[in-house]
């Protein structure tokens, strides 16, 4: 196995993780080209609630000032809804002391401020270009751009494509082997997310999140007149829905009677995006070949709100182990290993605590019991929660 060349790094995708990547090792003096297929700003289905964790990587980035700038300010408060409709209060400073806060952040805009810190920093991004295929010829990946007839290559890439990873489609439909056997090492969820903006008139941007049989929902306003409507349904719920916001808020969101009074004052402004076949929050896979960050390396519980920063977080280890990797001189294969290693280290214990919560959570039966015992651990559990 060869040392790995100092060619450009190749990033694919530039959604958080991507980005992240890429302005941490720009800060750290790689070249790097990053590919997307989308065309910047662009859309995408998310809950929009930036946890605290998620602050000290967009400042060591040197893109807080800026994401603050353009937020409708600190989210402090947090109410779980059980599917009786009692309420539990969480606030932001009990997750982290030093950014106490978290965000409401529109994707449209964060996703296109991380792309142009990383292209001020020199990183060449090809935008409205797709990899269709990847193949690894000794040391070195050749990338196939679906409108480029030359290959990008390198010793080192980083796939940061998101949770339907290209990259690993391909491997599944046998183009190319990225991974072995993935079926074997995937839990498949089969949940299906929807989410739309809403005209509401609110003075809080307090995040609220409501259980009901067959999923949960949150309402998380982004501007004094605008909502992200979020919603986690099981696939037996989402196919009785029939179309149309009124209907899919009747079966669903509404059955719970504290989110009735917010929804009475929501007025669809955009249709809704909906994705499904989303992988559930698993063990870290032993079998990628490619280093790979955000959702492409594991898809976070939604439930938890720590997607966004577990793809900043993933984009920023990534880079560090990749600059480390070329100092000690490993091969591409060595620095995956190295990199799996500190992942687990990091998030391992973590992970666990989040698919743990929301069984605990969402358990109809469990949450009678314990939303009037658990107030008092709050503070604590939300510290545990880091
Ligand atoms: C219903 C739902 C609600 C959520 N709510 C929240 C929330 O409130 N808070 C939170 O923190 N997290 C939330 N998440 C999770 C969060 O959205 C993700 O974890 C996060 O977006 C992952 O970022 P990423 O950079 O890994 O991937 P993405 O943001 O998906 O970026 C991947 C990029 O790769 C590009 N790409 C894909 N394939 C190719 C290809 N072949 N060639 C080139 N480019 C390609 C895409 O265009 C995209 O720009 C939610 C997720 C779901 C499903």
């Amino acid at each position: 196995m060869k040392r790995m060349e100092k060619t450009s790094i190749l990033i694919c995708g530039g959604g958080l993780g991507g980005s992240a990547c890429a302005i941490h090792l720009a800060q750290l003096g790689y070249p790097v080209i990053l590919v997307d297929k989308a065309c910047f700003p662009r859309k995408k289905l998310c809950g929009e609630f930036l946890g605290p964790d998620a602050m000290p990587i967009l400042d060591s980035l040197g893109v807080l000032k800026s994401v603050l700038s353009v937020s409708n300010g600190p989210v402090q408060n947090i109410y779980l809804y059980n599917a009786a409709g009692k309420r539990l209060h969480i606030r932001t400073n009990w997750i982290r002391k030093d950014y106490p806060y978290a965000l409401a952040q529109p994707r449209m805009v964060l996703d296109n401020l991380l792309l142009n810190k990383a292209k001020t920093l020199g990183v060449q991004v090809i935008e409205d270009q797709s990899i269709i295929a990847c193949e690894q010829v000794d040391d070195l990946f050749f990338l196939t751009l679906n409108s480029s007839p030359e290959k990008l290559s390198s010793s080192c890439i980083v796939d940061a494509s998101g949770r339907n990873s290209r990259l690993s489609a391909l491997s599944r439909r046998g183009e190319v082997s990225l991974r072995d056997s993935p079926k074997k090492h995937h839990y498949i969820e089969k949940h299906v997310g929807i989410q739309c903006h809403l005209r509401i008139n609110t003075e809080t941007n307090d995040l609220s999140m409501f259980f009901f049989k067959g999923g949960y929902g949150g309402i998380q306003p982004i501007s004094n007149e605008i909502a992200n409507l979020c919603l986690w349904l099981t696939p037996e719920l989402a196919q009785k829905i029939p179309l149309g916001l009124p209907a899919l808020l009747e079966a669903s969101i509404s059955q719970n009677p504290a989110a009735r009074p917010f929804l009475t004052r929501l007025e669809t402004i955009e249709p809704f995006e909906t994705a499904a076949g989303l992988h559930q929050l698993h063990l870290l896979e032993k079998s990628k070949k490619i280093i790979s960050v955000g959702d492409a390396q594991l898809t976070v519980e939604p439930f938890s709100g720590f997607g966004m920063s577990h793809a900043l977080r993933t984009g920023v280890l990534a880079a560090e182990c990749i600059h480390h990797a070329f100092n000690q001189g490993y091969s591409y294969q060595e620095s995956l290993a190295f990199y799996t290693t500190r992942y687990q280290q990091v998030f391992g214990k973590h992970l666990v605590s989040l698919r743990l919560g929301r069984h605990f959570l969402s358990s109809p039966i469990l949450q009678k019991c314990l939303w009037p015992i658990l107030p008092p651990f709050l503070p604590f559990l939300t510290a545990l929660y880091r």
